[in-house]
């Protein structure tokens, strides 16, 4: 076990650099996969930041090279590399091809994944061609536990003392470019508790910048009751309709940016509760149920003041007296205990 996870390491190492190499010394690379960055706006120093890569639009580049090489096509395959048919006579192919690459590194810096993303997105063939693709489950690689962009982020987090949290890898790479380091990426699943308690060791503060789409405000309250269980802080800034921290830092620019992000910010129970009651409108049943949800979200704040904090402040927000609040709140606590 302990040697598989070892020669995963190396070969992924390995693949890591194939890919950069084939991004910044080949024609191809530099012709569609440097140009298409540039076009996004990231410059040489990021590029090299966070390792970028592009995989040549070949059914087997990339192995060929590993062979050669002296990897082994099964440790290619455990590493989720290389994609082999049964009973085909064939070595298989490559994963990742005609692709920009985004290494994804474990909190050490050792790369354990890719995520890749196709040059032009054809809604036609979505279906066929999924924008971004990423490595399978492997035995270094557990999607549920690892945060794009923890181990460059880090040593920001700590220092800043609060971490960002966005849902996509040009959001982090495009931050870092802006002088905003603190930032980690979800990769579009809804968080796990591994992945909160990860950014809990570096900070109590989290700051979700989630996308300014239905999809994205959705993202933002869903799981994130399972933050709040987790005593973390939690804030929530949306973006206009239709940018993300990536497309919004490039427009603005990094000091309009933040200062953005310091009107925008709002704590989640406030935000929770100005969303869900637009929604409901006037009707007093909807507003009830809000009500309800709302205060379901403050008993999962393990700390009792905090709580006391976010019942008063929800009871002006939502139009209900204080003491109502609490012993709704008091009756969901009794019945998780
Ligand atoms: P870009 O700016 O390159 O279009 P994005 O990061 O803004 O990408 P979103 O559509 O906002 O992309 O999705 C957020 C994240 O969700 C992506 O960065 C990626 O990790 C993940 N994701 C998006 N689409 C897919 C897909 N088809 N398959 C797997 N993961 C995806
Ligand atoms: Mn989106
Ligand atoms: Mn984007
Ligand atoms: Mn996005």
């Amino acid at each position: 076990r302990q040697n598989e996870r070892e020669s995963l390491y190396i070969v992924l190492n390995y693949a890591k650099s194939f890919y950069q190499e084939q991004l910044l010394r080949t024609d191809e690379g530099q012709a569609i996969g440097l140009s298409y960055f540039r076009e996004r706006g990231f410059n040489d120093t990021i590029l090299k930041k966070f390792e970028l890569g592009y995989s040549p639009d070949v059914w087997d580049a990339f192995t060929q090279a590993a062979l050669a090489k002296g990897y082994q096509a099964d440790v290619l395959e455990k590493a989720g590399l290389l994609i082999r048919k049964e009973g085909s006579s064939t070595v298989g192919y490559d994963r990742f091809r005609g692709r920009v690459i985004f290494p994804i590194h474990n909190v050490a810096g050792k790369v354990i994944a890719f995520g890749a993303r196709i040059l032009k997105v054809d809604k036609s063939k979505a279906a066929h061609q999924p924008k971004y693709l990423n490595s399978p489950e492997t035995s270094v690689y557990h999607k549920s536990e690892v945060l794009y962009g923890i181990f460059q982020a880090k040593n920001a987090i700590r220092q800043q003392d609060v971490c960002y949290l966005v849902e996509g890898y040009t959001d982090v790479v495009s931050l870092h470019q802006a002088g905003i380091e603190n930032v980690v990426a979800s990769s579009g699943t809804s968080l796990t508790v591994e992945q909160i308690r990860l950014i809990g060791r570096f900070t109590p503060n989290v700051t979700i910048l989630y996308d300014g789409d239905p999809a994205g405000i959705k993202a933002a309250l869903r799981g994130l009751d399972l933050v709040l269980e987790e005593g973390l802080n939690v804030n929530v800034v949306t973006f206009p309709e239709g940018e993300d921290p990536d497309s919004y830092v490039q427009r603005v620019g990094a000091q309009a940016f933040k200062e953005y992000l310091g009107r925008a910010a709002r704590d989640f129970i406030t935000f929770k509760a100005e969303t869900l009651l637009l929604d409901a409108g006037q009707d007093p049943f909807r507003r009830a149920e809000v009500i309800s949800e709302v205060v379901g979200s403050i008993v999962k704040i393990p700390d009792a003041i905090k709580r006391q904090i976010f019942f008063r402040r929800t009871s002006e927000m939502l139009k209900v007296e204080e003491q109502m609040l609490i012993s709704e709140g008091n009756k969901l606590l009794r019945k998780q205990q």
